[in-house]
């Protein structure tokens, strides 16, 4: 089983870096809205806009430190054998 969910609410996002800075091998910088993306996530499409990015995986290596960066508190982690949020 898959162990931590991580999720960018793009609305949330402003744009301002943290994740992009700490944790580059998982976020960028979206050429189509210049908010925050990650390689590889399911993405929720709403009225032609991103609303959500989901990945799914077992180890979050920088993506806690990167979660806990950003001010808008935009990335969110998910414990999925607790169910704990985690941020
Ligand atoms: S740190 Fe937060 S606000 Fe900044 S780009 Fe990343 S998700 Fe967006």
């Amino acid at each position: 089983m898959v162990k931590f969910r991580v999720e960018i609410e793009k609305n949330a996002c402003q744009s301002f870096g943290a994740c992009v800075e700490l944790c580059p091998q998982f976020f960028k910088f979206s050429d189509i809205d210049n908010k925050s993306t990650i390689e590889g996530a399911k993405k929720l499409v709403k009225e032609s806009k991103v609303v959500t990015e989901t990945l799914e995986l077992n180890e979050l290596k920088c993506i806690r430190e990167a979660a806990e960066a950003c001010p808008f508190k935009a990335i969110h982690i998910i414990n999925l054998e607790t169910k704990e949020n985690l941020i």
